[in-house]
């Protein structure tokens, strides 16, 4: 092992040791690591390495910033943090007063005033699943439920197979196309900008777990961007955008880690001023008669994923990263590397299991020139 690759893998594990760190109670902030020893970078840099870390929007986000001024780099995270309790507040479908819960009780019963943010939110997600071919959809809400997967207020997921009868019920519910946006105006209402929302059947509810902590991490990498920070790493559960670079670093060093042993890398790469989200079906689960029940679900079945492992995506920005990560589980290895090989900026690492329990990794072609 060279002395290049001991740094990262200890810059890695850094990194990984941050996200397993103990909990920490809901809207509490902990600062994980003091800051780093101005005097062993070289002038010029931004030395010095400012860690803190938050539970929120039931996920831990780490942010990882460096910069020479403490007070401009603490007050810079701080409004990071304030800036995902806002978000929290918009898009949670946990807060029953969020902008989004309100909008699941009552777009079902005609057009409804929505937050032009969280429009953009929901209208983003309709441009994946359009680009998914509808295996990104975020009114599998009703299904996710069903399933147990959205857990109890602990966040403990106690699932169960739901009953056939029951699941059929719901599949007319989950499909995007039941969202219907319009623009206020056109309803002859006045009220220039403002978007209405309804949903066109009655049991459509809209889940924005599988892109709303994406959508976070580039707010909040504006907000350090625009407070002056140039260097950064956020890491929230698995989404991560990073910009500029540590010192003495051309870019940022991320790893994959192994679906089957949280414990171990299977490959690391390099990024800058990039989105990077991972989808695991190790994330969120429950076991049944010896087998393993995960979160993502196909919207055409109404049933979780099976046979993908885990998902990797690197993008241009995180929403869009969180967005095809969660879109290309579901459309598998096959379907999902030609996704990612079609569009532009989009590189992905597909790996999965076999009925025989063979691991495959299916990576795309410009991914593999990353690797470190
Ligand atoms: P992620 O970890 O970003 O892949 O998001 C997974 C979460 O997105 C799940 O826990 C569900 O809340 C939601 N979800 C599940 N299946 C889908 C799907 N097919 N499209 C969009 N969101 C989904
Ligand atoms: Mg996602």
């Amino acid at each position: 092992m060279t002395f290049k690759r001991l740094i990262f893998n200890f810059i890695l594990f850094c990194l990984f040791a941050i996200a397993l760190c103990g909990r920490v109670a809901p809207g509490e902030e902990q600062v994980l690591k003091p800051s780093g020893d101005r005097r062993s970078s070289p002038p010029g840099s931004n030395g010095k390495v400012f860690k803190r870390a938050a539970f929120t929007m039931g996920s831990l986000m780490e942010i990882t910033a460096y910069g020479d001024d403490d007070k401009r780099v603490d007050n810079a995270i701080s409004k990071a943090f304030s800036e995902v309790k806002r978000l929290d507040n918009l898009m949670s479908n946990y807060k029953q007063d969020s902008e989004l819960s309100r909008i699941n009780r009552e777009a079902v019963k005609g057009p409804t005033s929505c937050d032009p943010e969280l429009i953009y939110v929901i209208e983003q997600s309709l441009l994946y699943s359009q680009i998914t071919g509808g295996a990104f959809d975020i009114t599998v809400y009703p299904i996710v439920n069903i399933w147990g997967f959205f857990g109890n207020p602990n966040g403990d997921i106690i699932g169960d197979i739901p009953a056939e009868k029951g699941l059929k019920g719901l599949l007319s519910a989950v499909s995007y196309k039941n969202i219907i946006i319009e623009d206020k105006d056109s309803n002859g209402h006045g009220n220039r900008g403002i978007k209405t929302i309804f949903f066109k059947n009655p049991l459509t509810q809209i889940d924005l777990g599988g892109i709303g902590k994406g959508y976070a991490v580039d707010r909040v990498s504006d907000i350090l961007k625009k407070e002056g920070i140039s260097s950064a790493l956020i890491n929230f559960a698995g989404n991560i955008y990073a910009f500029g670079s540590p010192p003495r670093r051309d870019e940022w060093i991320v790893g994959v880690r192994d679906p089957k042993d949280s414990q171990n890398v299977i490959a690391t790469f390099k990024i800058k001023d990039k989105g990077v989200a991972t989808s695991g079906n190790y994330e969120r689960f429950f076991v049944k008669d010896g087998k393993q029940y995960s979160h993502i679900i196909d919207p055409r079945t109404g049933r979780p994923v099976e046979g993908v492992l885990s998902v990797t995506i690197m993008a241009d920005n995180a929403i869009t990263a969180d967005a095809l990560s969660t879109g290309v589980f579901v459309l598998g290895p096959d379907d999902g590397l030609k996704l990612i090989e079609r569009l532009d900026n989009v590189e992905g690492i597909i790996i999965s299991e076999d009925k025989d329990s063979h691991i495959m990794i299916n990576t795309s072609e410009g991914f593999k020139e990353l690797f470190d």
